[in-house]
């Protein structure tokens, strides 16, 4: 039986800054090359979520005006539908300003605080545009493994008792540059700094993302491992090159 999967990808005009569509192109590859059917259904503002099933969100990262023009939109349009199917166990993917939005707050170096979603237990502060931001490379130490990929925000984010971190920061400035944390993880949703695009050096990540859109209605399926030599060569570079980038 060939599983078809509904993936909603939130604000894709919006927030994409920093190729972070490369996210769902992984995404769709991973499961063409097992003949999964993923359905992308894209969500711009004022637009309707899809009818149910929603398998898996995924939203972007952006600038922090492209985060105040979705801010509003995402609260009052998607807040309950989102939380509903958070709270079912739907795995949720988002990168940067988005991950920011799903906290409680984001605080900008100017203008208003946005209100996020509070999904996950956290919120950012940006110390301001006199402070440099946190950019460049980053590895970081996850589920026995590493995840690799770049990373550029000002805001810094402190979790909360209710989030996890989605890892260590092995190189790096990860969620604030001082408590050595990167990212959430609050049930199956996902927040995290790394841009470049994330999903295609760290496929690991991509297919628990899929195993975890999969189990509720095709609980037998079992994701078949692939060719992952490129992916692996890209990731071990991408941890040689942070390495030398730290002297
Ligand atoms: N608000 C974000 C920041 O902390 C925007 C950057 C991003 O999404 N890459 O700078």
């Amino acid at each position: 039986m060939r599983p078809t999967l509904h993936l909603v990808h939130l604000y894709p005009g919006l927030l994409n800054l920093y190729g972070d569509r490369g996210n769902i192109i992984t995404l769709q590859k991973r499961c063409a090359w097992r003949g999964i059917e993923l359905r992308v259904h894209q969500i711009g503002l004022g637009e309707s979520l899809p009818p149910d099933p929603v398998d898996l969100y995924f939203m972007g990262g952006d600038q922090d005006r492209e985060q105040t023009v979705v801010e509003r939109d995402l609260r009052e349009r998607h807040r309950e539908a989102i939380q509903n199917h958070v709270s079912a166990g739907v795995p949720f993917l988002a990168v940067c300003g988005s991950y920011q939005l799903l906290q409680q707050y984001y605080r900008p170096a100017e203008g208003p605080e946005l209100v996020g979603l509070g999904i996950i237990d956290a919120y950012t502060v940006h110390p301001g545009h006199d402070v440099p931001r946190c950019v460049g490379n980053i590895v970081v130490e996850w589920e026995g493994g590493t995840i690799v990929g770049f990373e550029n925000h000002g805001g810094r984010t402190y979790l909360q008792a209710g989030a996890a971190p989605l890892g260590r920061v092995i190189q790096g400035h990860g969620n604030n540059g001082e408590d050595g944390f990167e990212g959430a993880r609050t049930g199956n949703v996902f927040g995290t700094y790394v841009h470049g695009s994330l999903l295609p050096k760290n496929p690991a990540f991509a297919d628990l993302l899929l195993h975890l859109a999969l189990k509720p209605r095709y609980p037998d399926y079992e994701l078949e491992p692939l060719d992952d030599s490129l992916e692996a060569t890209a990731h071990d570079a991408a941890i040689r090159r942070a390495r030398a980038m730290r002297g």
